[in-house]
């Protein structure tokens, strides 16, 4: 047998392999902690994979592009995949192991059942890409089950994601606790990800602005400003600079994803605006 590399992650493709491998470690007594992504991996997952890593013992990473959660008009096929260059971060980032199912062995022939978050999963993001947040909370919660991990990490970059999920974790009993990661960002303050690459050189340098604009208006709300105008002024300034719809420009609650007015409770401010062809979402506590 040829030497293996001890940093590299386990590379597993089929169910039986990832049960077994999850088993061993679960009767040696060690924690597992699962990271769902969708590949093209960059250092806000890389984040991800070093929190797993800092609160247990063992760190899965899922690598799943899911067709169920994108729209027929959106950029399923286009979307990103470069699994070996991936598995090379994996093995930098200390993953134990990589479970890269694929679309047959997901959805078999005859696949019928879906998970729909009600609510949570209506507005915002679920307004403008229908049956989004059911694709990600049906995949979410069959690599829950696959995996079966103590915890699981999802970033705040995706903050109604985070919600819908914690939501179906509650509501089905599911044993494992999600927690929310902070944004990791580039320099400028652009939220990192996998769709940045998108981005053509003029759309780059414009694109910070939309964390920009969320910052602005987050400090606002802070000292006591009311969110309406500020947020009818936040999209024009996004139009301006280029971002064409601004889909959304809202303050929510930060549970329930309910309008607010004011930040009483902890709330999020969020948007999602396009760039050219490419749809940018970020979020701001409050
Ligand atoms: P994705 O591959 O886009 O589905 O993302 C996989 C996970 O990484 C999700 O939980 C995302 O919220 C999280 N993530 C993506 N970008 C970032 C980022 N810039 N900072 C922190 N987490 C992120």
């Amino acid at each position: 047998m040829p030497p293996t590399d001890p940093a590299s992650p386990l590379h597993l493709t089929e169910l039986g392999p990832l049960r077994e491998a999850v088993a061993g470690w679960r009767r040696a007594g060690e924690s597992i902690v699962l990271v769902p992504t969708m590949g093209a991996l960059h250092p806000g997952h890389l984040a991800l994979v070093a929190h797993a890593k800092a609160i247990g013992r063992r760190a899965v990473v899922s690598i799943f592009v899911n067709p169920t959660q994108f729209g027929p008009s959106e950029d399923f096929s286009r979307y990103p995949r470069d699994v070996a260059a991936d598995l090379a971060l994996l093995a930098g980032a200390g993953a134990d192991a990589a479970w890269t199912p694929d679309v047959a062995a997901m959805y078999p022939q005859g696949f019928s059942t879906r998970i729909e978050v009600a609510g949570l999963g209506e507005g915002l993001c679920g307004a403008y890409r229908p049956g989004h947040f059911s694709g990600v909370a049906t995949v979410v919660t069959k690599l829950l089950n696959q995996v079966r991990p103590d915890i699981a990490l999802f970033g705040e970059k995706d903050f109604q994601q985070l919600q819908v999920i914690r939501r179906a974790v509650r509501d089905l009993d599911l044993a494992v606790e999600i927690r929310g990661v902070p944004t990791i960002r580039e320099a400028d303050g652009l939220a990192l990800s996998s769709r940045n690459r998108y981005l053509g050189p003029e759309e780059r340098l414009v694109a910070p602005r939309l964390q920009a604009v969320l910052a602005r208006i987050a400090a606002a709300l802070g000292e006591g400003a009311e969110a309406g105008r500020l947020l009818q002024e936040g999209i024009r300034e996004l139009e301006a600079a280029g971002f064409n719809p601004v889909q959304y420009l809202e303050l929510r609650d930060a549970e329930t994803l309910e309008r607010v007015e004011r930040p009483v409770r902890p709330a999020r401010l969020l948007a999602a605006a396009y760039l050219g062809r490419t749809r940018l979402i970020d979020n701001v506590a409050v």
